[in-house]
């Protein structure tokens, strides 16, 4: 599904899952125009969904419906199309085996095809920490702009994947006292601090947080939501804080790791309560930034360095975050109208711009 070509080829991560659905691959797709608009990368928005559960599969079958389905959108994708990632249920095999479909169709290797390949094969360096190193460039920039430093913040993150983990570590990193985190099966707590890479460790052997040496257990794995932390991270699934439990929710700044952890009616009591709200087409666009960079060295067939990549990352997100803030400031809405409608201006603007070939 290609939403919107009007700044650049069509930009999205490829989902397996049971339960994927025509609407909900729309709407990921407009979500991803916004996002690639938001911090400047020359791509519109899509999305593609596959609807089995790759988990009941071997690696051979999940190979042949690759391959198959490649085959099928064949006509739609290429560097200049349309350039898949993964998402939910896909990863770096899925899109070596994307690539090498493609590539074969072609006549020859096609490395701009897909991101999020793996390294030995056109990958880039830092891609896979890219969203959770966004998230934290972007909570330390709003933390600065609420006047709180690293060393005297405490922060909470729910949900400890690809992008929790990471957030977590780069927080602690800068001195941010990181006291709670949670998974889907529990959450611990440590008000002196939680050493990230030890639980990192724990969690590799234990497959959960809970039950971690460094920290106490939380009765309930949502209670990690309300303590007296300045900072929340939601990094987990889609309406954790909804009106039902947005009142009881202390944070000052609440930085969405996730796609649409916050509801409406929750983000308007956050806005009552003057907590601010980092939404998440600017806090976790990192991820959409390095494909974009993985794109470009790619199409250059020139690698560039992990430090290279991280600088240019931060400077993107800085910049993003700059705008935002910006905007929101003169037209004195909240940090997600003003991403938004930035967004949808920039877009707006490209199409206009563009015009309407007779
Ligand atoms: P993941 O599957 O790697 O990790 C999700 C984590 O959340 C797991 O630790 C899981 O146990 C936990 N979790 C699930 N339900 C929970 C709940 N109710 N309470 C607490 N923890 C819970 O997923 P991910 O890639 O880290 O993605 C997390 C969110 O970030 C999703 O909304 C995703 O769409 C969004 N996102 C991810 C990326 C990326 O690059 N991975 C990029 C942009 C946005």
């Amino acid at each position: 599904m290609q939403h919107n070509l009007s700044r650049g080829p069509a930009k999205g991560g490829l989902r397996y899952s049971s339960t994927v659905t025509l609407d909900e691959v729309r709407a990921l797709a407009m979500w991803m125009t916004w996002k690639c608009a938001l911090v400047n990368v020359p791509y519109g928005g899509a999305k593609g969904g596959v609807r089995f559960d790759p988990k009941l599969y071997s690696t051979n079958e999940i190979q042949r419906v690759t391959r198959r389905y490649t085959s099928e959108i064949m006509p739609l994708i290429g560097p200049v199309q349309d350039i898949p990632a993964p998402d939910i249920g896909t990863d770096e095999q899925v899109m070596a085996w994307m690539m090498d479909t493609y590539s074969v169709g072609q006549g020859h290797t096609t490395l701009g095809v897909v991101t999020g390949k793996p390294v030995p094969l056109g990958g880039s360096h830092g891609r896979a920490d890219a969203t959770s190193l966004g998230v934290a460039h972007i909570a330390l920039a709003a933390m600065k702009h609420r006047g709180m430093t690293p060393a005297a913040t405490t922060a909470a993150v729910q949900g400890f994947g690809k992008v929790g983990r990471g957030a977590a570590r780069f927080l602690a990193d800068a001195g941010v006292r990181i006291v709670a985190v949670s998974d889907e099966y529990g959450a611990v707590h440590n008000p002196d601090g939680i050493p990230i890479l030890e639980l990192e460790e724990h969690v590799a052997t234990a497959g959960r947080v809970a039950r971690f040496t460094h920290a106490e257990d939380l009765p309930d794995r949502d209670d990690l939501l309300y303590l007296g932390v300045d900072v929340l991270i939601p990094a987990a699934v889609e309406g954790v804080l909804h009106a039902g439990n947005a009142r009881r929710i202390v944070a000052k700044l609440i930085v969405e790791g996730a796609n649409g952890p916050t509801t409406q009616t929750a983000d308007e009591i956050f806005r009552e309560n003057d907590q601010l709200v980092v939404p998440d087409i600017l806090a976790n666009a990192g991820g959409v930034l390095v494909s974009y960079f993985e794109w470009v060295q790619a199409n250059q067939a020139y690698w560039w360095s992990r430090t290279d990549v991280e600088s240019r990352l931060r400077d993107c997100m800085n910049a993003a975050w700059g705008r935002v803030v910006a905007h929101a400031d003169k037209c004195q809405v909240s940090l997600r109208l003003a991403a938004t409608s930035l967004a949808v201006e920039t877009v707006a603007t490209a199409h206009l711009m563009r015009g309407l070939y007779p």
